[in-house]
């Protein structure tokens, strides 16, 4: 499916679901993005599926409700997008160690309060929320958005960190804190690359 191929030629890397749905943009570690593989409400079905927000029964369902209301869809899709500005803000303010804007974060509990209030304790060997019972539009950013509140409420802060050498955002869970990119098969390359070209130089000129 050309959807789903799109979607997932981005690597899930960022170790959280929240970041990782952040790192459906890509480009520079600062600035514009440069590309984004959520176009619509169906990419956004496809990357849930991808990246585990979703199951694929779920997803189907929520394919034919959105082909029964596309007015909705687009609603839901463009609320998705916000939720991601929201989300790579606090993150990328986080990695940075800067303080978020106090207006994102109140969005953020808004649509936490949302999550739970269409959530459902399930027990497993913990209890935990899910959205099973859920067939709204709405459903897909959920758990995004809960993931996103237990990182920032209960995870190790000083281990949110940007990539080096582009957008990405990942959570380190090195054992020393050491990660500096999203994956060593891109950044890390390009920058061992760049280094042994750079070594390589100043051996010739000296
Ligand atoms: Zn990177």
């Amino acid at each position: 499916m050309e959807t789903l191929e799109g979607v997932t030629r981005m690597r899930l890397v960022g170790g959280n679901l929240a970041l990782d749905f952040i790192n459906t943009r890509t480009g520079p570690p600062v600035g514009s993005p440069d590309d984004d593989v959520l176009t619509g409400y169906p990419e956004l079905l496809a990357w849930s599926v991808y990246g585990g927000a979703l199951s694929e029964p779920e997803a189907e369902a929520l394919r034919r409700l959105s082909h029964d209301d596309p007015a909705g869809s687009q609603a839901a899709f463009a609320r998705s997008l916000r939720i991601r500005d929201d989300l790579d803000g606090v993150f990328r303010a986080v990695a940075a160690d800067r303080s978020p804007d106090a207006s994102v974060l109140a969005r953020l509990r808004d649509d936490e309060a949302d999550a739970l209030g269409h959530a459902r304790l399930d027990q497993g060997r913990t209890f935990e929320w899910t959205w099973r019972d859920d067939r709204t539009l709405a459903r897909p950013l959920r758990p995004v958005v809960h993931a996103a509140v237990q990182l920032l409420t209960t995870g190790a802060l000083d281990r949110i960190k940007g990539c080096g050498g582009c957008r990405f955002l990942f959570h380190d869970e090195s054992k020393n804190r050491s990660r500096r990119w999203c994956s060593m098969d891109d950044c890390g390359t390009s920058e061992k690359m760049r280094r042994y070209v750079a070594a390589r130089r100043t051996r010739a000129t000296s």
